[in-house]
């Protein structure tokens, strides 16, 4: 029996025979079309690793080639600038390294009809300073930046007061917003690196929160990952491959949160400053449940979501996006990711490729396409649909409903 193959059996209990005589009739005529895979009814089935395996769809249906965006484009989420050293995830130091040139960023900006890039991790104090005068104030509109907290700060007993005033400064700098990375929450510990998790929650940041309402900055946070990332590595995970060849991106065990726990206390902060405005990244944070982002933007007013690296969720449910998007078209904002020359990660890789796949997502209803410029599908082996979004949403999406976040007009 081991030797036969589904249809092998069908065939042959086709004819009438008994299980009995199934076990016995390795002799049997092989199936028609099944010729080449089978000699004798004796076929082996061959190992592949899961790694080689680049499947290539036959389906053919219609490619849309968006080479522009309808409208001209803010992307809320980029990544410019990063800290020139960091220790167990937490940024420990103010000195910035930088991606790619003004004018390396500006030549795919003009093809691609992005007005703006909203480089999140500006840092803070002298490193903010540089990213501005490189950036920001060197081509004005094209570039804004968003300032970080201050962890180096994070032992000084008085804290939350010198983290408020950071800010302060930070604002007077030039920065348009306050950056969150899921350093709050998993990695940031009571002695920085080492001790217990501080939460998202803790009161040692109200005065942070409540500095950003008092000098109109949104606060874009990213708190969480996607849920698989908090479930074991194996066989049953959607994203195996991902979190095989990245281990340190599973958060499943030791002392960490859950991502229930990590929403919960989210939400903690978003209800305790309603004067703060907050774009969660990554479509809330669960763009695997938009119920779930639903209920929240019905609780918060002071809440929005961006796109950024969730194409891969948001297009593989198309008709529940889509109906997203109907509802909440005033909450959302166009964002990527986009990390210049960041090549091993390709849903988030700054180039032409990335944007088209944005576009083509947002304006088009075509079928089943891959979500990132890579071969292999990279954050679960699946393909997206276009959600096909009429002029009025496509234009609130791209640049509006950011405009309104930032206090720019486009
Ligand atoms: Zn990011």
């Amino acid at each position: 029996m081991r030797s036969m193959n589904r249809r092998q059996l069908l065939y042959a209990t086709g004819l009438g025979l008994t299980g009995a005589a199934v076990a016995r009739a390795g002799g049997l005529p092989t199936p028609p079309g099944d010729e080449s895979e089978h000699e004798h009814g004796k076929r082996q089935a061959k190992p592949l690793d899961l790694a080689d395996y680049e499947p290539r769809s036959m389906l053919q249906v219609r490619e849309t080639h968006v080479a522009r965006s309808r409208f001209p484009v803010i992307d809320i989420h980029t990544h410019i600038s990063t800290a020139a050293r960091s220790k167990n995830g937490v940024e420990m130091t103010a000195e910035r390294e930088y991606a790619a040139t003004p004018e390396e960023l500006l030549a795919v900006m003009d093809r691609k009809n992005i007005r703006s890039m909203v480089n999140l991790t500006g840092g803070y104090g002298a490193g903010l300073r540089d990213v501005m005068g490189k950036y920001d104030r060197k081509f004005a509109d094209r570039f804004y930046s968003f300032t970080e907290p201050d962890y180096e700060l994070f032992l000084k007993p008085d804290y939350p007061k010198l983290q408020a005033e950071a800010i302060a400064q930070a604002h007077k700098d030039g920065a348009r917003g306050l950056k969150i990375l899921k350093t709050l929450g998993l990695y940031l510990r009571e002695n920085i690196t080492s001790g217990k998790l501080v939460k998202i929650d803790d009161p040692r940041f109200d005065p942070m929160w409540d500095a950003c309402g008092q000098l109109n900055m949104p606060v874009a946070i990213h708190i969480s990952d996607p849920v698989a990332f908090f479930t074991p590595t194996d066989r049953f995970n959607e994203r195996y491959e991902e979190l095989n060849n990245h281990p340190d991106w599973s958060f499943y065990g030791k002392d960490f949160p859950s991502n229930a726990e990590l929403i919960e206390a989210r939400n903690h902060v978003i209800a305790r400053h309603p004067k703060t405005r907050f774009i969660v990244l990554h479509v809330g944070n669960f763009a695997e449940n938009l119920a779930n982002v639903a209920e929240n933007l019905d609780r918060f007013e002071n809440m929005n979501v961006d796109i950024a690296a969730r194409i891969g969720e948001l297009g593989r449910q198309p008709r529940t996006a889509r109906a997203f998007f109907d509802k909440y078209q005033d909450r959302i904002l166009f964002g990527t990711d986009a990390t210049p020359h960041a090549d091993n990660y390709p849903q988030q890789v700054f180039n032409d490729q990335l944007y088209e796949i944005y576009y083509r997502f947002l304006e088009t209803d075509d079928e089943y396409f891959n979500y990132a410029p890579a071969k292999v599908p990279p954050q679960g082996r699946w393909e997206i649909y276009g959600i096909n979004l009429p002029e009025p949403i496509l234009r609130k999406v791209y640049n509006a409903n950011a405009a309104r976040e930032l206090h720019i007009t486009v």
